[in-house]
């Protein structure tokens, strides 16, 4: 995944586009990256972020630098943002999304114009570069992106700093993912997350709609180009899973959105008269959370935590890119509270269930500390694809996911001809899917939130909606 925060004023944003990346840390973990435009020119700085924090980074670099246009990333991708010297003058670029017809495009814009690109490690070419050689293959940026967004198979939002002191940025063609800038009184800012501006004084001035390109000064952002039909597709995870709780999408805010979630799983829960007696209603750590106060509120059994994460020395959970090591370290920060799990029914709500692994050990663990039951509710329907438009790393690959894996068991090659029967929860095949899952997970009972119920927590309109995940829909 990734983010990015740039911002353009009559006064200095070093340290503004400073905060407003690191910000964006939760959507990256490998690369972040700043450029920002001095009066001796671009001064750009990338740096590796696996291990220590942005801010603890980039601390040094922008001692003794300013700038009053400056923008920054996080990543989980290629070193970005790249400087790009080219007849649309000198810029920096940064993007988010993810190209799937990266060769394709490499050998095509090498046959079109000898031109060349930086090698990285394993072959691979950086992304952003790939979108500015589309970008400058135009004559213009919003003709280059245009073009970029028309030849790319997947999705790219883009952030680019001109050398005239603008920025020029793009929301990607379905709009998967937000765009937004806010306004304080010397300037603008350009920001996935809205609470990382609002922090810093920004109030909130315009969200791009799909595939916009707008232009940002110190005094005036315009709109250089809006499609004149939007698809809309914004990811739903947005607000289930990755996105922060104080932001809001589509004016809808992740946090209200996930008690809204939960108040839904509860009320079906109740209208179908299951799990009864629960003693404690409780969220797998962190976004699990908020969907299981939802669902506390509604149910009026108490919340508890009888896991607390111990974070000061583990603030992230996916840091060691060994996949062995990274489980072992989400095992051992997550500390349990005996006294809430001894002889206790307890009902769990996760903000999916994706490859299970780590759910059956966290339900193990709970019975080994003597839980009496241990109901599991998501809260989102079993996940049936990986995702392809975004870099989302809870659902890569079709073979890791455990309602695909579980199908592939219970019918071998032939269950993909019945994928729409597991998709919907009330089939014979959808309840199959559920038991046979919860039988695996050893949990004493398991439901998902229905896709329904969670479109009609997040408020939108489930065609404006990306549900691929989910039911396969373009
Ligand atoms: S496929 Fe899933 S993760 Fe990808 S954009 Fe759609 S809802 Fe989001």
């Amino acid at each position: 995944m990734g983010g990015f925060f740039g911002a353009v004023s009559k006064r200095d944003v070093i340290l503004d586009v400073f905060f407003g990346t690191d910000y964006h840390s939760h959507l990256g973990t490998l690369r972040g990256g700043i450029a920002a435009l001095t009066d001796n020119g671009f001064d750009r700085h990338i740096h590796n972020i696996e291990n220590t924090p942005f801010r603890t980074k980039f601390e040094s670099d922008i001692n003794g630098i300013s700038g009053k246009a400056c923008i920054g990333c996080i990543c989980d991708t290629d070193p970005q943002p790249i400087l790009i010297y080219s007849h649309l003058g000198t810029y920096a670029i940064s993007i988010i999304g993810v190209i799937n017809n990266l060769q394709e495009l490499t050998k095509e814009i090498i046959n079109n114009s000898a031109s060349h690109f930086g090698g990285m490690s394993g072959g691979r070419i950086n992304t952003s570069e790939l979108t500015a050689a589309l970008i400058n293959s135009k004559e213009s940026f919003v003709e280059g992106i245009k073009y970029a967004h028309e030849k790319i198979d997947g999705s790219v939002s883009i952030l680019i700093l001109t050398d005239k002191h603008e920025i020029i940025t793009a929301r990607d063609k379905y709009g998967r993912l937000p765009v937004l800038i806010g306004k304080d009184g010397d300037g603008y800012c350009v920001s996935f997350e809205s609470f990382a501006y609002e922090k810093l004084g920004y109030k909130d001035e315009y969200e791009l709609g799909c595939g916009e390109i707008v232009k940002v000064t110190a005094d005036k952002y315009e709109t250089l180009y809006k499609p004149p039909k939007c698809k809309k597709r914004i990811c739903a995870f947005l607000w289930t899973y990755y996105g922060y709780p104080n932001s809001h999408y589509e004016g809808v805010n992740v946090e209200v959105m996930r008690y809204r979630n939960g108040e839904i799983i509860a009320r079906t829960d109740r209208e179908k008269n299951i799990a009864q007696n629960i003693d404690y209603v409780c969220g797998v750590p962190d976004s699990g959370l908020p969907h299981a106060i939802g669902y506390a509120n509604e149910s009026h059994i108490p919340f508890a935590r009888p896991f607390v994460k111990y974070t000061p020395t583990w603030p992230r959970s996916f840091m060691p890119t060994n996949q062995n090591v990274r489980n072992q370290v989400a095992k051992m920060k997550l500390i349990p509270v005996t006294e809430l799990i001894n002889g206790k029914k307890l009902l769990f709500v996760d903000d999916s269930i994706v490859r299970g692994t780590q759910l059956r050990e966290t339900v193990e663990f709970l019975y080994d500390n003597g839980a009496k039951e241990v109901h599991m509710r998501s809260a989102c329907p079993p996940i049936m694809f990986g995702c392809k438009y975004l870099n989302f790393s809870a659902s890569t690959s079709e073979l890791e996911l455990i309602a695909r894996r579980t199908i592939l068991e219970l019918e071998g090659q032939e269950g993909e001809k019945y994928i729409d029967e597991y998709i919907d929860p009330e089939t014979e095949r959808g309840k199959k899917l559920r038991d046979t899952i919860a039988e695996k997970l050893k949990l004493d009972s398991l439901e998902y939130q229905t896709l329904d119920g969670l479109i009609k927590a997040i408020g939108l309109d489930e065609n404006e909606i990306c549900t691929y995940c989910w039911n396969g829909r373009e």
